[in-house]
């Protein structure tokens, strides 16, 4: 059996293998799954870098599965991004979301929360306008949402990826670029970008302290984003030390397992008042 499942596994998720029954199955068990509320987010708490002070949650979705126990994202974004479920998965996300954010807001919680956005959404004119309506439905302020979007998915259609962006910056949601320096992107293209925010990736943040060249990158990616006057969230910070490093650098948010890891709602929010209290 645990055969069948690693083969069913990778199967199932190999990009560009959309024809096989494997992958069929996957498709329609993420229908129901979205149907059927499968899908749970948790929540992973970004911290202002001298304070300490919680100033968001980043949310991160599992699915859980009936079969195959609960599945992290690699294991089925791609899916729905090559088979268009992503967009009713990014509603589903946000509407999860921002439910969750008016009910810690009515526990005396102000908690934003940001959502990771993929290219398709950003390529879609409705987007914003489906972003209204979800703000509205949950009676939240946009100031509460920020919208994480790739540099290779704005990269893969820039013109419409920048309309779609000043839309939702009009709206007053903020927008932050993820996995910053990963994208091979030129620099040009993301300072024409309405954005707030740069989220360095973790693969240089993790180990900075002991590799010079991962150090170098993020010291110099942190001075390109000041110079553009954008916040600078720091993902993927594991120790005390890399805080305290990136802290002295002048980087704004920190976000990692020195925090604390992606916690359920109901976790979350224990983590909350206990971090409070002391
Ligand atoms: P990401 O947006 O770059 O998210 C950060 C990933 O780093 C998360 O993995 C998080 O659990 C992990 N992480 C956080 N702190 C640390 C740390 O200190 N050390 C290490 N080693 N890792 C850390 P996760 O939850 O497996 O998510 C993977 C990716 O899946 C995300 O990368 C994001 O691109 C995608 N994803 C997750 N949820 C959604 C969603 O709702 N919609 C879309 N479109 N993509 C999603
Ligand atoms: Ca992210
Ligand atoms: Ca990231
Ligand atoms: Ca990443």
């Amino acid at each position: 059996y645990a055969a069948k499942r690693a083969r069913l596994g990778t199967a199932v998720f190999e990009p560009g293998d959309d024809h096989s029954a494997a992958q069929l199955t996957v498709i329609s068990d993420l229908r129901r799954a979205l149907d059927h509320e499968e899908l749970v987010l948790h929540y992973q708490p970004k911290a202002d870098a001298r304070t300490g002070a919680v100033c968001g949650a980043e949310v991160l979705c599992r699915w859980q599965h009936p079969r195959l126990g609960l599945l992290g994202p690699d294991r089925f974004i791609p899916a729905a991004e090559e088979t268009g479920l992503i967009e009713p998965l990014t509603q589903y996300v946000l509407d999860h979301a921002l439910a969750q954010c008016g009910a810690w807001h009515a526990d005396g919680w102000e908690v934003p929360v940001s959502v990771n956005v993929g290219a398709q959404c950003l390529h879609d004119p409705t987007f914003p306008d489906q972003v209204a309506d979800q703000l509205k439905r949950h009676g939240r302020q946009p100031d509460a949402l920020t919208l994480e979007i790739t540099e290779s998915a704005i990269i893969a259609d820039p013109l419409r990826a920048s309309d779609v962006l000043t839309r939702l910056r009009e709206l007053g949601v903020r927008l932050s670029i993820d996995d910053f320096g990963t994208g091979y992107s030129s620099i040009a293209y993301l300072r024409t970008m309405p954005v707030h925010e740069m989220k360095i990736d973790r693969s240089f943040t993790t180990n900075m302290r002991t590799d010079a060249s991962s150090g170098a990158i993020t010291r110099s990616l942190l001075g390109l984003a000041h110079n553009l006057e954008l916040e600078v969230v720091a993902e993927g910070v594991e120790d005390e030390e890399t805080w305290d490093v990136l802290a002295a650098l002048g980087c704004d948010i920190v976000q990692g397992y020195c925090l604390s890891r992606p916690l359920p709602a109901g976790e979350f929010a224990a983590w909350l008042s206990a971090r409070t209290m002391d």
